[in-house]
């Protein structure tokens, strides 16, 4: 991947479920053949796809590779703390996997709603991080990342591209777009990007859609995965042919990939399908269409009524930021404890005195729940990022979030517990407040170990995690580092024997002066 992305090659990943659902051998066989297919430059094989457990990717992908195909693995937050996920990291290295995709992943079914940190220890920010360090000590990944650009409220679309820089600041080499049926929205990532000069590059997700895959996503399932009721329709009339519909959703998939080459994508990252026969197919007739993209482009056009685009959607008026944000603010301003001063050494002395009596320490925890728990919702982490999430507590996202709201989110509800996402409301009063640069701050995983203690005697004396404070990552793990981190910055379908293209393929400008 790396070596056909700094090539300035337009490329194709193919997506490879590896779901129990799916023999182990037969995903073999169809990486076999893959592997065979020029312009396809890895396979990418799921973990923990929609929410259940699947064959390991990282044994999966060994035996991809070893039939000639690279391994693009999935590496999630899904119940892997981040000595879990450091050990994987070194796993892979011994076992030369370069490339890794950086997810969050979905909310396990069979969990249950459990307390977060129980599920997820970190966020897909966090793991990027971690990743990087990996790199700074001799393991070279080359690091995707997601980004959901189809988000039709303000606040779940604008986090998306924020968190998006996060990722990108944190390390991630290449971006990887969610699924969609909406060029305006492929349009705007691409242009949120150039528009910051940010030189990533970005694979268009190109989703080859049968009628099971589109009835489900039309119900929001998996969570963050949309279709739109005239798409469902218009699959609903293409299944009624001899073929169900094969012949129409290949030329679809070929559409949507010479969109994406026509609006500088660097690439096509293709999943619903991935029998060889058929991706070598849709790569041909999609380099044939390749000049007519612009009209195609016209027709994907799947969205909800009145959406949010960036350019071109008036933004929502400025919410109120209610009395406790402006209460707290204002005593910040008054009692200016983060910056050095007397206050602060005086705090520093009184809480450092406090520490070393453990019946008031005890006691200034809970005097410091009892004030958080029924404002916040606190749940005594002890490394208390309130300041930096505009007062809003990341213990009550049920996936722990501390840099943005992971992809599930629509219209502005949480894809796990029905309720609004927390992070509306950290856009909406930063936004209120002018911050939203300020949101842009790398917030740390939390030390664990600090649970149940007094995130103010953490705070004054040092010993948490937050920005500024950086303390996560491999240091927790117990791994000197050698130097600061520095950071930058399914679905199958009946086999039908295909027709062979009827169609020259045009030699046009080259995909690195399209881009
Ligand atoms: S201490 Fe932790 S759990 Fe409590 S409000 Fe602050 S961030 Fe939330």
């Amino acid at each position: 991947m790396r070596e056909s992305l700094s090539a300035g090659r337009f490329c194709y990943v193919v997506e490879l479920v590896a779901s129990r659902l799916t023999r182990e051998a037969r995903l073999l066989e169809v990486a076999s053949k893959l592997a065979q297919v020029p312009g396809v430059v890895a396979g990418s094989i799921t973990s923990y796809a929609g929410g259940a457990l699947g064959h390991d990717p990282v044994r999966v992908g060994t035996a991809a590779r070893a039939r000639g195909l690279t391994p693009n693995i999935h590496l999630t937050c899904v119940g892997r703390e981040r000595a879990a996920a450091w050990k994987t990291l070194e796993d892979l290295h011994a076992l030369g996997i370069e490339n890794v995709l950086a997810l969050t992943g979905d909310y396990p079914k069979a969990a249950g709603i459990k307390p977060p940190e129980e599920l997820f220890d970190l966020d897909s920010v966090q793991l990027v991080h971690l990743i990087n360090e990996a790199r700074q000590r001799g393991m070279p990944f080359w690091i995707s990342v997601a980004v959901s650009p189809f988000k039709y409220t303000e606040a779940d679309c604008a986090y998306q591209y924020l968190k998006l820089e996060k990722k990108i600041a944190a390390g991630a080499d290449c971006v990887i777009t969610q699924l969609g049926y909406d060029s305006r929205k492929f349009r705007e990532l691409k242009r949120y990007l150039d528009e910051k000069s940010i030189r990533v590059p970005v694979l268009g997700n190109v989703y080859v859609l049968g009628g099971k895959a589109a009835e489900k996503m039309s119900n929001g399932e998996p969570p963050g995965c949309w279709v739109a009721p005239e798409l469902l329709e218009k699959i609903h009339t293409e299944i009624q042919v001899p073929d169900a519909g094969l012949a129409a959703r290949l030329e679809r998939a070929a559409r949507m990939v010479a969109v994406l080459r026509g609006l500088g994508y660097a690439g096509a990252y293709l999943g619903g399908d991935h029998q060889a026969d058929r991706v070598r197919w849709i790569i041909k007739r999609s380099e044939a269409l390749a000049p007519r993209w612009e009209e195609f482009a016209e027709e994907l056009n799947y969205a909800p009524k009145n959406s949010f685009y960036f350019v071109g959607s008036p933004t929502a008026p400025l919410k109120k930021r209610g009395v406790v944000p402006r209460f707290l603010d204002a005593l910040g301003g008054m009692f200016p404890v983060n910056k050095d001063g007397e206050l602060r050494k005086f705090l520093v002395s009184l809480f450092r005195w406090v520490d070393k009596k453990p019946v008031l320490s005890r006691g200034l925890e809970r005097f410091e729940f009892a004030i958080k728990s029924p404002l916040f919702g606190c749940q005594t982490c002890g490394n208390c990022v309130l300041g930096q999430m505009e007062y809003v507590c990341p213990q009550t996202c049920p996936k722990n979030m501390r840099n943005g709201p992971c992809g599930g989110t629509k219209n502005g509800q949480c894809e796990v517990v029905d309720k609004p996402c927390i992070w509306t409301a950290v856009f909406e009063r930063a936004k209120s407040a002018n911050r939203l640069e300020g949101l842009k701050v790398y917030i740390p995983p939390p030390i664990r170990a600090l649970k149940g203690t007094s995130s103010w005697v953490n705070y004054f004396l040092s010993r948490d995690s937050r920005p500024g404070n950086v303390t996560g990552g491999l240091i927790l793990l117990g791994v000197p580092s050698p130097r600061a981190n520095s950071g930058r910055g399914e679905c199958g379908a009946a086999a039908e024997k295909l027709p062979a293209p009827d169609y020259e393929v045009p030699i046009t400008k080259s995909d690195a002066d399209r881009r």
